[in-house]
C-alpha cells in the first residue's frame, strides 16, 4: 500500500496513516464558496449517508473539530433540555459523554459494565421500563478504550421496544464494520474523518434521520456545534455556517474514492479482520495476551496486557518501535495494565507483520523474555 516513506506507520486509532493520494489533494487550496468545493461537500455528504445505509430519510450533518465535537453535537441536538438519557457505558467513551451532559446540564442515568464485557440489552429494557423520564439512551458501537464491539443491533431493538431514542457514538467503527441505519433503529450516528474512512483530522459528522433532526430546533447550548442550525444553512446554499476545513474535506472526499474503490464497507471490514488476525496471531505466539477473548474483538484496535517481565518498560518499547517506524498506543483501561495498537488506517498485513517482527527484535533487545501477564 503506497502511503508516505517519511511518515512512520500510525499504528493508533486515529489520526491514522492514510494514502499518499489522500496527502496529496490537500496540496491544492479551495475558496469555500468555489461551485467545486460545494460541489465535493455535497457529495461527500450523500456519500456518508449511503455507507449508513442510504435511504431518502437520511441526512449527514458535518461538524468542524474532532470526533467529540459530533458526539457533543449530536447529544445537545437531539436530546432535549428536559430530556433524559441513559448512558450504555463500558469504557472511556462512554464516560467522556457523560461528562459532556455534564457540561450540557442534560439529566441522565448511567448503565456501566466493566471494561471487557457487554451490556446486556434486558438490563437496558429493565431500565426504561422503570424510568419513564428517559427519552434517549446513548452507545458506543465500538468502544476504543479496550477494543470492544458493543451488541448494537441487540440494543436497539431493546430500546425501540420501550419506545425511546437511540443515539450511537460509532466513531471508531464506521465504514468498517457495518451499521446499517436501515435496520438499526436509532435517531443518529456520530463518527468523523480520520478513522475507519481514512482521511485526515478536522470533521466530524452526525448521520441522522431528517425527520428527527427536524425537530431539534433550539436544543444546542452552542451556535457553533448547532446542528440544526448547520443543516439548515447547509441545505439552503451547500456552504458550510463558519469557515470550513476545507483540505480536510478535500481529503475526506479522495478517502472516500478509496473507500469505494476497496469494496465498501465489507472490503476496509475484511482488510482490517486480516490486519487484526495477523496481529493477534504474531502476539499471541511470543506470549503476550489480550484483554478480551476473540468473540468480543472488534478488528479496530487490541489491547494487551503489559508483560510481567521486569525487563519491559513501556516508554523504552514504544521509543524503540517508534525509531523503527511504528507508532503505537498506550493503555487507556481504567482497570488493568495495558497498551494498545490498531488494526486500522492505510495498513495491510505485509505491514502488521513487520510491526510484529519489530516487536520481537524490540523485546529481545531489551532482555525480554516473559510477555504474559501473570509469572509463568
Ligand atoms: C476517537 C473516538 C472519539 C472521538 O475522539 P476525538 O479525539 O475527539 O476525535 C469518540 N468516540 C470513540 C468511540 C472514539 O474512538
Amino acid at each position: 500500500m503506497t502511503t508516505d516513506i517519511e511518515s512512520p506507520y500510525l499504528l493508533t486509532p486515529g489520526p491514522l496513516t492514510t494514502s499518499s493520494e489522500t496527502k496529496q489533494v490537500m496540496l491544492r487550496d479551495w475558496g469555500s464558496r468555489d461551485a467545486a468545493f460545494i460541489r465535493i461537500n455535497r457529495e461527500l455528504r450523500a456519500h456518508v449517508v449511503s455507507i449508513a445505509g442510504g435511504g431518502d430519510d437520511l441526512t449527514c450533518v458535518p461538524v468542524q473539530g474532532s470526533g467529540t465535537f459530533a458526539v457533543e453535537a449530536m447529544l445537545a441536538g437531539f436530546v432535549p433540555r428536559d430530556g433524559k438519557i441513559l448512558l450504555v457505558i463500558n469504557g472511556a467513551y462512554g464516560h467522556r459523554m457523560a461528562k459532556i451532559c455534564d457540561y450540557l446540564g442534560r439529566d441522565f442515568l448511567i448503565y456501566e459494565t466493566p471494561e471487557d464485557t457487554p451490556p446486556d440489552p434486558a438490563a437496558i429494557s429493565d431500565r426504561l421500563a422503570v424510568d419513564s423520564k428517559i427519552t434517549h439512551v446513548a452507545i458506543v458501537h465500538c468502544e476504543t478504550t479496550s477494543g470492544i464491539l458493543n451488541p448494537i443491533e441487540a440494543v436497539a431493538a431493546a430500546v425501540a421496544g420501550q419506545g425511546r431514542r437511540l443515539l450511537i457514538d460509532a466513531m471508531s467503527s464506521f465504514g468498517a464494520l457495518p451499521l446499517d441505519m436501515g435496520q438499526v433503529a436509532c435517531d443518529a450516528v456520530a463518527a468523523s474523518a480520520n478513522k475507519c474512512l481514512e482521511g485526515v483530522p478536522g470533521i466530524g459528522f452526525v448521520v441522522c434521520r431528517e425527520a428527527a433532526l427536524s425537530k431539534t430546533k433550539g436544543n444546542a447550548h452552542s451556535l457553533s456545534l448547532d446542528l440544526y442550525d448547520q443543516w439548515h444553512a447547509m441545505e439552503g446554499n451547500g456552504q458550510w455556517r463558519f469557515t470550513p476545513p476545507t483540505h480536510v474535506v478535500a481529503a475526506l472526499h479522495q478517502a472516500l474514492a478509496e473507500h469505494v474503490a476497496e469494496g465498501g464497507v465489507a472490503g476496509r471490514g475484511a482488510r482490517y479482520r486480516r490486519n487484526c488476525d495477523v496481529l493477534v496471531a504474531g502476539m499471541r505466539a511470543m506470549g503476550f495476551e489480550t484483554l478480551l477473548p476473540d468473540a468480543l474483538q472488534a478488528p479496530i484496535i487490541v489491547t494487551f496486557h503489559m508483560p510481567i517481565d521486569p525487563a519491559f518498560n513501556f516508554q523504552v518499547f514504544y521509543d524503540r518501535l517508534a525509531a523503527k517506524g511504528y507508532v503505537i498506543y498506550p493503555g487507556k483501561l481504567a482497570a488493568a495494565d495495558s497498551f494498545r495498537i490498531g488494526c486500522i488506517g492505510r495498513l495491510d498485513e505485509t505491514v502488521i507483520g513487520g510491526a510484529v517482527d519489530a516487536i520481537r527484535e524490540t523485546l529481545k533487545q531489551m532482555g525480554v523474555q516473559r510477555c504474559g501477564p501473570l509469572a509463568a
